[in-house]
């Protein structure tokens, strides 16, 4: 068998016209513009690759892009003075503060810090406990990106035994929140997990979100299944050229029924959840009903 590839990037390429052409509505009747404001600390390299990146599509979308750069000397009394500034800001529907950040700073006050209602990253408290209580909340943009794709795949995931390699905040717990809201059956594996390759080859769906390139072999995967890699790990090619590789070893496409691409696959769904969290917060706030996409 040959996995069919889910392609990441024309789903998110569906999903973001989808978005502008909401966007453009909620202009049209409304007057309304959601806004966005990405905060970005420091000069870590890859996090301004990702943030312009992130720039580009609200610009996009249509919608409003407020970005703040701080310098990596900023204090945590002025960042949290910033985040209560946009908070109280009625054009700035989202707040992303961009991870990780300096030393000086601590994160989870950050985090804490942002209304709940513009917590467009999902890693706020109220919002994580939101929806481990099956309660509708603003969910982390990779892990909502995963069950998107899975759902090209098959529309209902109920029943299936689900297995989450990896157990992040950002990633391993909230798709593991999001599959049982699916009514999958879920396994959370991680690097104390006896038998690995056992759990996952009962998996009808496995989603690997390690950080290890290639760790999970072919024969780890049962045949058929829907694999989602998240993994993004550059490695050096063997004509000496760095090259990105998934947590997932690309012979498993031999066996699995469906499989995402690295690249190509959870990265380019990223920033498409991201401007749906920031249209859904928007409506939220302005006591509409949030578009159904
Ligand atoms: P973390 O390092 O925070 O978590 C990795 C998880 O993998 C941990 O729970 C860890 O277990 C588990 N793990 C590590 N080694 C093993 C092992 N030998 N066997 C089983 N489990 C193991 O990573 P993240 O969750 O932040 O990210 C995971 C991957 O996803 C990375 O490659 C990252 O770059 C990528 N990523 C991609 C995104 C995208 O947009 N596509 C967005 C975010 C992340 P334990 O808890 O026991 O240590």
């Amino acid at each position: 068998m040959t996995a069919r590839l889910i392609d990441g990037k024309a789903i998110a390429a569906e999903l973001r016209g989808k978005i502008a052409a909401d966007v453009a509505r909620l202009k049209a009747a409304y007057d309304l513009t959601p806004g966005i404001a990405v905060v970005l600390v420091g000069a870590n390299p890859a996090s301004e690759v990702y943030v312009r990146s992130k720039s580009k599509a609200v610009a996009e979308a249509g919608m409003r892009p407020f970005d703040h750069k701080l310098p990596d000397t900023v204090s945590e009394a002025d960042l949290l003075a910033l985040i209560g500034t946009l908070n109280a800001d009625p054009a700035v529907s989202g707040i992303l503060v961009q991870l990780p950040v300096p030393e000086q700073i601590d994160t989870h006050k950050v985090i804490a810090a942002i209304d709940p209602g513009k917590d467009v990253d999902g890693f706020h408290p109220l919002n994580v406990g939101r929806l481990a209580s099956g309660l509708p909340a603003l969910v982390p943009c990779t892990p909502l990106g995963c069950i998107l794709l899975a759902k090209t795949v098959h529309a209902s995931l109920a029943g299936m035994d689900a297995v989450v390699i990896g157990r992040s905040n950002i990633v391993g717990k909230p798709v593991a929140q999001l599959l049982l809201a699916e009514n999958a059956t879920v396994t959370i594996a991680h690097s104390k997990t006896r038998d690995l390759p056992g759990v996952c080859r009962r998996a009808d769906l496995l989603v690997a979100a390690i950080g290890r390139p290639e760790f999970v072999k072919r024969d780890w995967i049962k045949p058929g299944a829907i694999v989602i890699d998240v993994g993004i790990n550059r490695i050096a090619g063997a004509d000496g050229k760095s090259r990105i590789v998934g947590d997932v070893a690309s012979d498993a496409r031999e066996v699995a029924g469906a499989i995402t691409p690295v690249p190509g696959g959870v990265g380019p769904m990223t920033i498409a959840c991201l401007l749906l969290n920031t249209l859904r917060a928007a409506c939220t706030q302005h006591g509409l009903a949030a578009p159904a996409l």
